[in-house]
């Protein structure tokens, strides 16, 4: 089928000015991008002067399972993103045995909707997702944290020799099979027991594929630098790639570490990607020390917080009287942002649902306890699965963070129960309040950072531009184009988008949603020219 758009205001991706432009579109492909095409074609679309730009590509994303869900995509396809990477954070899943799955699914922080896992290897899981139908499309990365899992369970003992060798299997197995790289979660259980060994053995596997590591370093706080030069030393050992996951600097007492950070990711020319928020979201258990998850296998760990031993340590620690071990990074969260910063989001048990929107200082305030008490009883009454928003860090660093030319878009969207609005709300959020409202950049480099940076950084095979021969996954929206998703109302769609297009299908149109399912599971390929 031939498309054509007509009067489009063309902001290619590459970061360039834009120029008024037609589009024709042949089947899955763009074909011509030039003025006045007279090409007799199916359908005309009259753009009348708003913006077509290349889908937006979510470099960081958890809906490794959203195809499954009954409303899919949507609050990703009202931003206008036709492309989202999953895998990351070393959370996901696949690859995972079967036998090892419902332990797995019991604390899987990406949400745990009941449907079947009828997966066990990656093509599987790619299969599996094809089988359903993508309405945008996905590619995956390989979850070191899952793999350590496999080999080692919740053991927080270092690898031996032979599980350094099955790690390299599987590493090469599901790189071979065409995950995009290799994602690292270092604060997360059990993960953050991985040594340099470990994670040299993973890095040099992506290395031989040509692929990057992408990494939730082990600090985002006080010893943030640390941490990322613990990265560099890796990714040059072993000759890959580095990407860095959600950068954000946590705590007003690190702010000062800003320019630091940001020489080095220059220096090293490493990219990163980041939500356009001062808050974050993640799992309340993350607020413990890695001292106590190293003590104590998860379901021990929740009795053990019961005793009065480890629940005055917990509170020496979390008020930092006592440093848990010196030389372990960890992201104190209370002592950081303060009690007052972390707010529930989300809660498992009906009776829990009270405190959700509230901050544990004010729900400690109503129940006549310490904070700390508090936050370990709602730990425990519900099984760890408590989700915070915390606020993390000053917007002007949030706004210094995205003028940095090597930075991207990835929205970290954790879907299930109360969402953050990062779900709903990253990209339009970037031009309507970075873009328009405060001028942090042009409404053209901003896209580079959605669209033609992230294609390139991953790989992504004839996408993130508007150019003849690539993909036509293509946005349409006008100056209206906003944001709306609020802490107190997350789940509010964008509004504004016209049309959009994905492998030249389009999945809305005129404003409508349509129904269509024509994302593709893009394969990396080995060598880094992924499709
Ligand atoms: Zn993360």
């Amino acid at each position: 089928m031939r498309q054509l758009i007509k009067n489009a205001t063309v902001i290619d991706g590459r970061g360039s000015n834009a120029f008024k432009s037609d589009i024709l579109i042949n089947n899955q492909v763009i074909t011509d991008i030039s003025p006045f095409i007279t090409t007799a074609v199916d359908h005309v679309i009259d753009a009348d002067g708003a913006f077509v730009t290349p889908g937006f590509i979510d470099v960081h994303s958890h809906t490794d399972l959203a195809t499954f869900l009954p409303q899919g995509f949507k609050p990703k396809i009202m931003q206008g993103i036709t492309t989202e990477l999953v895998g990351l954070c070393g959370l996901g899943v696949s690859p995972l045995p079967k036998e090892l799955q419902a332990e797995h699914r019991k604390r899987l922080i990406i949400g745990n909707p009941p449907i079947d896992w009828g997966w066990d290897d990656f093509p599987s899981y790619t299969s599996a997702l094809e089988q359903q139908g993508l309405e945008v499309n996905v590619s995956a990365f390989l979850p070191h944290g899952l793999l350590r899992y496999q080999i080692c369970g919740n053991s927080s003992i270092p690898m031996n020799k032979n599980q350094r060798l099955k790690l390299a299997q599987l590493t090469d197995e599901a790189l071979g099979a065409g995950a995009r790289g290799v994602s690292l979660g270092l604060i997360y259980h059990p993960a953050l027991f991985s040594d340099r060994d470990e994670l040299l053995t993973v890095a040099q596997v992506a290395a031989k594929y040509q692929k990057p590591i992408v990494v939730h370093m082990r600090s985002e706080s006080d010893q943030i630098l640390e941490a990322l030069q613990e990265m560099i030393v890796l990714s040059e050992q072993a000759g890959c790639q580095l990407h860095i996951s959600h950068l954000k600097l946590i705590g007003q007492r690190n702010a000062g570490k800003l320019s630091s950070l940001l020489s080095l990711l220059e220096r090293y020319q490493i990219s990163f990607d980041q939500y356009p928020y001062h808050y974050g979201s993640t799992t309340l258990f993350s607020i413990l020390p890695p001292a106590l998850i190293r003590a104590y296998a998860p379901d021990e760990l929740m009795k053990k917080l019961h005793t009065s031993t480890v629940r005055r340590q917990v509170h020496d620690w979390l008020s930092e009287r006592v440093l848990p071990q010196a030389s372990e990074p960890w992201d104190n969260l209370p002592a950081l942002v303060g009690w007052e910063n972390i707010l529930i989001c989300e809660v498992e048990s009906q009776e829990a649902q009270k405190w959700v929107g509230i901050s544990i200082a004010e729900c400690a305030q109503q129940t006549d306890q310490h904070p700390v008490d508090f936050a370990l009883d709602l730990l425990i009454s519900e099984q760890g699965n408590v989700r915070m928003i915390d606020y993390f860090m000053d917007e002007a660093l949030v706004e210094q963070i995205f003028q940095h030319p090597q930075g991207m878009v990835g929205s970290d969207t954790l879907l299930g129960g109360r969402l953050h609005p990062r779900v709903s709300g990253s990209f339009p959020r970037i031009i309507n309040q970075f873009v328009t409202q405060r001028k942090l950049l042009s409404l053209e480099q901003a896209i580079r950072k959605m669209t033609a940076l992230s294609a390139e950084t991953f790989s992504l095979h004839k996408r993130g531009k508007l150019a003849p021969g690539y993909y036509a996954d293509i946005a349409m929206f006008g100056a209206d184009f906003c944001d709306h998703a609020t802490i107190e109302q997350p789940e509010r769609y964008a509004t504004g988008l016209h049309n959009l297009w994905v492998n030249g299908q389009q999945k809305i149109s005129q404003g409508k949603y349509l129904n269509t399912r024509s994302g593709q599971f893009l394969l990396a390929k080995n060598g880094n020219n992924g499709v």
